[in-house]
């Protein structure tokens, strides 16, 4: 068998555990979750087994016994380093972070879980919604950053997204049960605004650490919504910028990351600082190449939209970023190896 026939297979096997999954959801919702999470780890391996096959052994690997299924595959952990390191085609963070929610869900249901009638309802809700922020992050990841690889099943990755749509519901349902809440709240001055991620009017804002900048959770779907009231740079009237770089005006003006950095840096660049000056700086939280910028005295990036108090500056490359470079001479930062990834190249 050859490893583009491999490939094929484990896609068809992930696509009909998700599409089994969903169905499963009601009926056996522990299955649902088991069905889900071993959907997410095949697309992981298809991509690593795209690069090749002894990426998806977690160690020894024997092409003899590959074939045979007579192996031991990777961890989901070590599947995510071998993405970074070796394939050079990381996980965003954030994607990461709903696979994991599903995994750790998985890994309940396995062990400890026993449905009382009455709690029943609220976890079929749970997953639903689990799984619809997963399966964002993973269609992102298949049509998009390795829309090489996937773009065969793309009639059956619209098949799975139009299958889940029936998840929707729940959202609908947690919005009622919690609308005279939100109503509540609202009345108390907070500001509800909608979800971008499940557009129910439920993300409860309150104001971020540089001015225009709106951060808050939605009560219905829990995402994380963030985005700055700016000035746009082409018409000067008030646009939005979400995350990503996802950037709104009437006007229809969109600009790239670089558009960005020079419409929001406030540094002053003089003779004097013109050498030193580390703006635009790197981002720690999102791994962005010169996306951090000098506003209100703060770190922000306009990706991200993370705001930090502190650069710090790598040991190895000098770059300047925002969050933690502890050991980065060894170890590197986002944008270098460090001392030990330079040394491992000049010796191959
Ligand atoms: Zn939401
Ligand atoms: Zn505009
Ligand atoms: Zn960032
Ligand atoms: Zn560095």
């Amino acid at each position: 068998m050859k490893q583009s026939e491999m490939l094929g297979r484990l896609v068809e096997n992930a696509i009909g555990f998700l599409s089994h999954s969903i169905e499963a959801l009601e009926t056996a919702p522990k299955f649902s979750v088991i069905d889900f999470y071993a959907a997410v780890e095949l697309f992981l391996k298809a991509r690593l087994l795209r690069e090749h096959w002894s990426l998806v052994v977690a160690k020894n690997p024997d092409w003899e016994r590959f074939l045979a299924g007579d192996f031991v595959s990777v961890s989901f952990d070590e599947a995510c380093t071998r993405l970074d390191k070796v394939v050079r085609s990381s996980i965003p963070s954030r994607a990461r972070d709903k696979f994991d929610a599903v995994r750790l869900h998985r890994n309940k249901m396995v062990h400890f879980f026993h449905a009382g009638e009455d709690s029943q309802h609220r976890v079929i809700e749970d997953i639903a919604i689990e799984q619809l922020h997963a399966w964002y992050e993973l269609h992102q990841l298949l049509l998009q950053q390795w829309k090489e690889v996937f773009e065969p099943w793309q009639k059956e990755l619209a098949g799975i997204e139009r299958q889940l749509q029936s998840h929707k519901k729940y959202l609908a349902a947690r919005f009622d049960a919690l609308k005279p809440k939100l109503d509540e709240i609202a009345a108390g001055g907070q500001s509800v605004c909608s979800c971008t991620f499940c557009n129910f009017a439920a993300a409860v804002m309150v104001a971020g650490d540089i001015s225009g900048l709106h951060d808050g959770n939605c009560l219905v779907c829990g995402a994380a919504n963030m985005w700055l009231s700016m000035e746009c740079p082409d018409c000067g009237k008030n646009a939005i910028l979400y995350d990503g770089c996802d950037f709104s005006c009437e006007c229809g003006y969109s600009p790239d990351e670089r558009g960005l950095v020079e419409a929001l840096d406030e540094t002053v660049v003089t003779k004097d600082n013109y050498f030193d000056n580390p703006y635009p700086a790197n981002c720690g939280e999102c791994e962005g190449w010169h996306t951090v910028v000098s506003r209100e005295g703060k770190n922000f990036c306009v990706v991200c939209l993370d705001v930090a108090d502190e650069l710090s500056y790598c040991g190895f490359c000098a770059e300047a970023s925002t969050g933690s470079l502890e050991d980065s001479y060894l170890v590197g930062c986002g944008q270098c190896d460090g001392s030990a990834g330079w040394h491992a190249r000049k010796d191959d």
